[in-house]
């Protein structure tokens, strides 16, 4: 939000998704997240940026990577996505050609937020 972070991201995103995850919903403010998928090694990032490490339940860590100067949510990194990492679409300066594809935790879903049409719905990740 206040341009102190940039990034460039050298691939087309691998997928494009909503999660609806306990973590996600307090992070982004809102009632689920926006994100991209893509490897890790496609993305370059200038400027200093904060991580808040989530241990969640299973013992597994996630990286939840923001910019320390407006707050804004950037990537989330978790062990169990392997070489994939999710960036928050909201971030993405043009991002007005993003749909979401699938849809992650969507037993979690608030009532009152329709499944996107034609979205996979998983329970929980999909397969990495
Ligand atoms: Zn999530």
């Amino acid at each position: 939000m206040c341009g102190a972070v940039r990034y460039t991201i050298a691939e087309k995103p691998l997928a494009t998704g909503l999660c609806h995850c306990n973590r996600c919903r307090p992070q982004s403010g809102s009632a689920f997240s926006t994100v991209i998928f893509i490897h890790r090694s496609a993305i370059t990032i200038t400027g200093e940026t904060a991580v808040f490490d989530d241990i969640v339940s299973s013992g597994l860590r996630v990286l939840r990577r923001y910019c320390p100067g407006c707050g804004s949510p950037l990537t989330t990194e978790a062990d169990v996505t392997g070489d994939i990492m999710f960036v928050k679409a909201g971030s993405i300066d043009s991002n007005e050609w993003y749909q979401p594809d699938l849809e992650m935790f969507v037993t979690r879903r608030r009532p009152w937020v329709s499944p996107v049409t034609g979205a996979t719905q998983f329970e929980g990740n999909p397969e990495f």
